[in-house]
């Protein structure tokens, strides 16, 4: 349920709305926008639909949400969210995007490979020290000593970070070295990592499932809102279809999509989507084009040799010439790199 409040509500009125609610047993979540005031009702609703809250002072009208989630809902913010990541705004005119690794391999290669993708324009270095594996015998990342060489990328070039938090036990290990948690397409429905991430407030790139739908993302982001945050950036990374020319199929109406039944930012990986770095530019460009906020795209100077991923990493030359590119299609959406 929302409570849209009028113009004019005061203070006083919105804080006697909300204890009222809290009173019945349920969550308020108040959202202040430009215009007015919302305020978001979580809970068994039932006990609420039987209050008359259209007569108290203030409130303009009830709505059922009939969504199943709400606070992720642009009825419950109209505006577009901004998400702030250590000083770097994801979701305003200007797009961000997060480059580097597949996976952190030594840290000689890292910060070569955080300068060169900065010098290119990006503000973010991503990079996987747990990394998600089909197979258990395939490198599963250098833990620990992986989010060290982050953070000494992130000493080096100024980068923001992000990496990819695959289990709660490492929770507070992440939460210290990076400045956005990644929360990988197999983890989407790991619906008790998502409350953990809620309980926090660093940032959360919450990336889709391969074979979930934009309604799940949603719900999955509802998790971590629901708790509290509402930091949250979402991802398209390609879904699982019929089609076997790429590794996913990337899917671009996904973005004008969630932009409308949602204020939170979005951006895309053409590099997991594809899984060919010959594939890579033009899905970031239709990315772009169709609304996204940003990119997370991997860079490798030697992909032949990368511990994972190397088919879809772009050489740091390629990407900096992408990165051209990319500023003019920006341009040309009203936005900028
Ligand atoms: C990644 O970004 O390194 C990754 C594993 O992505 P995804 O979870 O989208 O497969
Ligand atoms: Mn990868």
């Amino acid at each position: 349920m929302i409570i849209v409040l009028r113009p004019d509500a005061t203070q006083k009125q919105v804080n006697h709305l909300v204890e009222k609610i809290k009173k019945l047993g349920l969550k308020p979540w108040v959202s202040r926008g430009v215009e007015r005031t919302i305020v978001g009702v979580i809970g068994e609703e039932d006990v609420i639909r039987v209050q008359p809250l259209e007569v108290y002072p203030g409130v303009e009208k009830v709505l059922q949400i009939l969504k199943p989630y709400k606070l992720a809902s642009r009825d419950f913010k109209k505006e577009d969210s901004i998400v702030n990541v250590g000083g770097l705004k994801v979701g305003g005119k200007r797009l961000i995007v997060m480059a580097g690794p597949c996976s952190v391999e030594n840290e000689k290669l890292l910060i070569d490979i955080a300068k060169k993708v900065k010098k290119a324009g990006a503000t973010m270095l991503r990079g996987g020290a747990f990394k998600p594996r089909t197979s258990p015998y395939a490198f599963q990342g250098l833990g620990l000593q992986g989010l060290k060489y982050l953070a000494e990328a992130k000493k080096e070039t100024g980068l923001k970070i992000v990496t990819e938090l695959m289990d709660i036990r490492e929770l507070d290990v992440i939460l210290k070295y990076c400045d956005l948690i990644q929360i990988g397409a197999r983890n989407m429905q790991n619906f008790n990592l998502l409350k953990e991430v809620g309980k926090t407030k660093k940032p959360v790139l919450l990336k889709r499932g391969m074979a979930n739908t934009i309604k799940e993302l949603l719900m999955s982001a509802e998790y971590i809102l629901s708790e509290g945050n509402f930091n949250v950036i979402l991802c398209e990374r390609g879904i699982r279809t019929f089609e076997d020319a790429t590794r996913f199929t990337l899917d671009v109406a996904a973005i004008p999509v969630i932009k409308n039944l949602s204020h939170l930012p979005v951006i895309i990986d053409p590099s997991h989507a594809t899984g060919k770095w010959g594939l890579v530019g033009p899905c970031a460009k239709a990315g772009i084009a169709a609304g996204a906020d940003g990119l997370i795209i991997e860079v490798h100077p030697k992909p032949e040799e990368a511990f994972s991923d190397g088919e879809q990493s772009l050489i740091p030359s390629n990407f900096e010439k992408l990165m051209k590119e990319l500023k003019k299609v920006a341009v040309s959406v009203g936005r900028s790199i």
